[in-house]
């Protein structure tokens, strides 16, 4: 089988993990299957670089220097306990101390300008991928396996330009990832793969959205053909809820693509919402499944949805950090072109609609989004239509988030949402905003933060998720 295999932030941390990585890569290329591996950034560090990014655009200098130590040593660290073999060790310290070298001058380069712009900010959010991957190449060939190290773009992943959220130009891509892993996995050597990271057709460097690694994996999946992509997190799967919130959340042994599209939307961080679309039309497996229990079967996703009578809602989902902005003034009532007007305005500024609900007396609309974009799409809204009449006032709450009920197995039952909206009520909590979406597929509605994981919970214990 031609496999891709995908190893998480969470784990790729200390040397047990990285050793655990390798050996789940060398055991199944032993096993007779060619894998490709992806590799995200150390836990954490991605993080670190936005904060580094965001310091360096405010031209504080003083932070350059404990910021490069502390990563270089942590990757340098992390390699010299991982690899046994001393030529390895340094060839690996090498790679790492260059890449810091070069993210040193990246980040000085920001103070002097002074600006921080979406190619910038991708530009120094890939070393986080560029510092980790060599590790993990390091710890095959530690095992006696031959493996080659490359970034997404080395690969030949080539996306446009929308730095942040970078998509696939897949015809290329595919063209390009056959001709160079292929020939790779031909000779046994284990292409180790950088994730989240791409570049432009003039090779500049992008990045796929957060959480992207997954996504790195399914386009690599679709161009060689695998039979499957298994995306290695530090869970049993995609589970009933958040296992965080609902320790006693179990693993959801098969769900659909759409169940779970809706599912990576709507907050299940274990799968980036895009990673799905590249394979749709192949016949690739994608599997889910914990590095710290391999031997347990995770979650199988499966084209074709299967619905097994009397399950309704299959998951809770939480996520967090979202706004919602209301637009009121009664002379939207009966005004035909209200919402369109709303939305081209967030469209204009590509803002993205999670959720839009409108009471029955048409004298309000309200539109949940990201919370970092609230603020923008406030600007914008009321730049657009305030004191033209047909809106009197514009709000906006950024303490809120969007729970959601998702499952194949609501469509057509009734009494969902009642359930739903009675267990938490029960609780106290109070709604502020309603969704179905037309799909069906889920049932969203937003409540103050604090609320949150007590309305997961009355959620999951409503429909008793944990004994199904
Ligand atoms: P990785 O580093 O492997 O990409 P992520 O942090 O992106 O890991 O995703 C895994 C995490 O997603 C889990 O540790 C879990 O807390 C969280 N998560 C949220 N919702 C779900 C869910 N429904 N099923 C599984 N994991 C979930
Ligand atoms: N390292 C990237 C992130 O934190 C990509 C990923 O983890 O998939 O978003
Ligand atoms: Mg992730």
């Amino acid at each position: 089988m031609k496999i891709v295999m995908k190893f998480g932030g969470t784990s790729v941390t200390g040397r047990e993990n990285v050793q655990r990585v390798a050996s789940l890569i060398t055991s199944n290329v032993k096993l007779g299957h060619k894998v490709v591996a992806v590799i995200s950034a150390l836990d954490g560090v991605t993080e670190k670089l936005l904060e580094a990014a965001e310091l360096a655009e405010k031209r504080n200098r003083d932070f350059i220097k404990p910021f490069k130590q502390e990563i270089l040593e942590r990757h340098l660290n992390l390699a010299s306990e991982s690899l046994e073999i001393t030529s390895v060790r340094k060839e690996v310290h090498e790679m790492i101390t260059e890449t810091v070298d070069e993210l040193e001058k990246v980040l000085t380069g920001i103070i002097y300008v002074g600006e921080l712009t979406p190619r910038s900010k991708d530009y120094i959010l890939s070393f986080g991928e560029r510092l980790s991957a060599p590790i993990i190449y390091g710890a095959v060939k530690c095992l006696g396996f031959e493996a080659k190290y490359l970034t997404g773009a080395d690969a030949g992943i080539v996306t446009d330009s929308n730095f942040g959220e970078a998509s696939p130009l897949m015809n290329v891509t595919e063209h390009q990832i056959k001709a160079r892993l292929l020939p790779l996995l031909e000779k046994n050597v284990i292409p180790i793969v950088t994730g989240f990271i791409a570049a432009t057709q003039e090779g500049v460097i992008t990045t796929l959205g957060r959480g992207g690694s997954d996504y790195t994996a399914t386009i690599i999946g679709a161009s060689i053909e695998a039979d499957e992509v298994w995306i290695w997190t530090d869970v049993d799967g995609l589970m009933t809820a958040d296992p965080k919130i609902v320790p006693k959340a179990k693993t959801i042994p098969e769900i659909s693509f759409e169940e779970a599209l809706e599912m990576a939307v709507f907050g299940a961080k274990a799968m980036h919402p895009r990673a799905l679309e590249p394979i749709m039309d192949k016949q690739t497996t994608v599997k889910i499944k914990n590095i710290f229990n391999p031997t347990a079967p995770g979650t199988m996703l499966v084209r074709e949805m299967r619905i097994k009578p009397g399950t309704t809602v299959k998951a809770v989902t939480l996520l967090r950090d979202a706004g919602v902005i209301t637009l009121s003034g009664a002379s939207m009532i009966g005004t035909p072109g209200t919402a369109a007007k709303v939305f081209d305005v967030l469209g204009k500024n590509g803002i993205n609609v999670l959720m839009i609900s409108q009471g029955a007396s048409e004298a309000n609309i309200s539109i949940a989004i990201r919370r970092r974009v609230l603020d923008r799409a406030v600007n914008a809204l009321e730049m657009a239509l305030l004191g033209r009449g047909l809106i009197r006032e514009i709000t906006a709450e950024d303490d809120v988030c969007i729970i959601s009920a998702v499952g194949a197995g609501m469509k057509n039952t009734p009494g969902i949402a009642s359930r739903i909206f009675t267990a938490v009520a029960r609780k106290g909590i109070n709604v502020r905003m309603i969704a179905q979406g037309s799909s069906e597929l889920n049932i969203s509605f937003v409540v103050k933060e604090a609320d949150a994981k007590a309305a997961v919970q009355a959620i999951h214990d409503e429909f008793r998720l944990d004994e199904v």
